[in-house]
């Protein structure tokens, strides 16, 4: 849980229509922007490291000096520069042709599964909107209600 209170969003709680209801439609359609592009973080937590290196065959150190760097916000997956920009180091794009796929889906770090339900992009709709503008996986799909996304942006403070 997060060590403070969590601002209130409300808006994302209000149909824009009928058709609707509450809460925001997510569904990823595999493109990878979200996994690339300029330098970034994907935080990874003890609990996360060790997950991950079990999964992976190694020791939880060897994990570490292999697939993580420390940045000023702590501990962060690598990337890997391609002509796309930075990809997270487990973005697939070559095993499923035309797709950007997460080689470590089943066990990705919160950041990743709380992702698009962020307070930084549930701020206000003009930063879901402009969130949208890369992912197009935003307002497309099922709805997920607004206590799911509530739940989720309690997670992790981005
Ligand atoms: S940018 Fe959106 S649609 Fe693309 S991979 Fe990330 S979450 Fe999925």
């Amino acid at each position: 849980m997060p060590d403070h209170p969590l601002p209130q969003l409300e808006w994302f709680e209000a149909p824009t229509s009928p058709e609707q209801g509450q809460g925001l439609r997510f569904s990823c359609t595999q493109c990878g922007n979200c996994c690339s592009g300029p330098p970034g973080f994907v935080l990874v937590d003890d609990d996360e490291a060790a997950t991950l290196a079990t999964h992976l065959g190694l020791s939880i150190q060897a994990f570490i000096e292999h697939y993580t760097h420390t940045l000023p916000e702590g501990r962060s997956l690598t990337e890997r520069a391609g002509p796309r920009g930075y990809d997270c180091i487990f973005l697939d794009r070559t095993t499923t042709p035309g797709k950007a796929v997460c080689g470590i889906y089943n066990h990705r770090p919160k950041q990743c599964r709380t992702w698009p339900f962020w307070t930084s992009i549930l701020h206000t709709p003009q930063s879901w909107a402009r969130a949208s503008a890369t992912c197009p996986g935003i307002n497309k799909g099922p709805l997920t209600p607004a206590a799911e996304i509530k739940r989720q942006r309690a997670i992790v403070q981005m």
